[in-house]
Parts: structure tokens; C-alpha cells; sequence
């Protein structure tokens, strides 16, 4: 009796974490924008309202909208030529770009559907309309990218495999390995795609990607004194980033 409820509970973990498995896998599409095949759990709509619903939560955390009308215009329009010089322009998000109050974290960050935020510390330590191109050419391309809605799927896998891991407990440990390294992966690829996009986006809408090289030393050097969230924490190391850039840069001016 005993011996089979242990078989049963093994059952079912197994179970549980093949039907996170099958959800999983059953919502891979190809993004038609990026060409790369991802597992989306989410509606664009779905997006949109997550990021509208977040964007003044953010700005609270980052001491709000800064107060200079002139710079949150100057951002919003280099926003815009992005957008409308590439194929941004024809997602279905409605993008707007907002500049944080924030002096002291150096960030720029992307919710889901369109909200993109850059703070004034990072801001500040800019020399150039392009270097503020590759920071919001990049953000946007985690919005093309969908990069938080696959995280979001990814993270419901997770959960799924690790409520299976906890109910049969003997496949537990193999599972979980899976849920984490499956989300690991994922962080630094959405990076790197961020880095390609804008690079992509740059050129097409009359900036000099070299800048974005310039971005990475800017951030290089901020990160040396302080917290540096997005454009650092899960990151791959600075150099292996710029050498992909200039790959990048390579490949979409042969074009
Ligand atoms: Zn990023």
C-alpha cells in the first residue's frame, strides 16, 4: 500500500510536469517580426494592459516623471524616429517613451506592450542623440521581442514543474534543474537579441550604431560606482556584448 502510493505520487509529479511541458511547447510561435520561434502564453492586448497597468508603479519607484517638459519631448522623439523607421512601426504596440525623475539608478527598462523608461542618472551621462538612440533602440527591441511575455511563460512552466517536483518528490530534483536552466538561458539570449534589434533599428533610422558601443562603456563605467538593474544584472560580460555589437554593425550595413 505504501509502496504504491509512493508509485502514484511519482505518477503524478511526472504528470504535472509533462503537462507544463506539453503548455509549454504547444504555445511556441514565430515572431513574426524577429523571425525567432518563442513560447507566448500572452495576447498582445495582454501585454499592452500588463505594461499600461505597471508603467506609473515604475515611475513611482524612480521618483516619477521628471519634471522637464523640453527633455521628456527630446525622448519621446528620438523614440519616435525609431519606431517609425523600422518595424516597430508595425507591431501592434503603441509606444511611449518616458523619462524618470531618478538621479542616482543608472537604468533604462521596457514593460511589455510599449512603456519604455529611461532614468535621468543614465540620462545625464549621455553625450549624444544617438548614444539615447541605442539605449531606447535596444528597449524597444525587448518589446519586439516579446521578451517579457516569454519570460512569463517561462516562469509558468517553472511553476508547473515545481509544484510537480514537490508532489513526486523522487523526480524532483531533475525537474527543477530544467525549470532553472531553462530560464537562465533565456535572460542573457534576450539581451543579446536587444543589442542585435537596436543596432538593426539604429541604422534604419539614421543613427550611428557605433554609438551603441559608446552605451556600453557609459554603462561600464556607471556600474563601476553603483546599481546598474537592466542593462547589467543578468548580462553577458561587457566585452563579449560589444564584440557582438560590432558583429552586428558588420552584418546590417552589408545589407
Ligand atoms: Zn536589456
Amino acid at each position: 500500500m505504501k509502496r504504491g502510493g509512493r508509485a502514484l505520487k511519482l505518477f503524478l509529479g511526472v504528470a504535472i510536469v509533462a503537462f507544463g511541458l506539453v503548455r509549454y511547447f504547444g504555445s511556441q510561435e514565430e515572431n513574426p517580426y524577429t523571425g525567432r520561434t518563442q513560447a507566448i502564453s500572452l495576447s498582445t492586448e495582454e501585454e499592452i494592459a500588463i505594461g499600461l497597468q505597471n508603467a506609473p508603479i515604475m515611475a513611482d519607484q524612480h521618483g516619477g516623471m521628471h519634471p522637464d517638459q523640453q527633455l521628456q519631448d527630446f525622448v519621446a522623439q528620438v523614440g519616435k524616429k525609431l519606431v517609425d523607421n523600422t518595424i516597430a512601426q508595425e507591431t501592434p504596440y503603441p509606444y511611449e517613451f518616458h523619462l524618470l525623475r531618478d538621479p542616482k539608478t543608472v537604468n533604462a527598462f521596457a514593460l511589455p506592450g510599449g512603456q519604455i523608461f529611461i532614468t535621468y542618472a543614465l540620462m545625464e551621462r549621455l553625450e549624444t542623440e544617438d548614444q539615447l538612440a541605442g539605449i531606447l533602440g535596444h528597449e524597444i527591441g525587448h518589446v519586439v521581442g516579446r521578451h517579457a511575455a516569454e519570460r512569463i511563460a517561462q516562469s509558468e512552466l517553472a511553476n508547473t514543474v515545481a509544484t510537480g517536483a514537490q508532489v513526486g518528490a523522487d523526480a524532483g530534483i531533475l525537474a527543477s534543474q530544467l525549470g532553472q536552466t531553462v530560464l537562465l538561458k533565456n535572460g542573457r539570449g534576450d539581451e543579446l537579441e536587444s543589442d542585435d534589434l537596436g543596432v538593426k533599428f539604429m541604422l534604419e533610422a539614421g543613427y550611428d550604431p557605433e554609438a551603441m558601443i559608446a552605451v556600453m562603456h557609459i554603462l561600464k563605467a556607471a556600474s563601476g560606482r553603483q546599481h546598474v538593474p537592466e542593462f547589467q544584472s543578468s548580462h553577458p560580460d561587457p566585452e563579449n556584448r560589444i564584440q557582438k555589437i560590432k558583429e552586428a554593425i558588420e552584418r546590417y550595413r552589408g545589407n
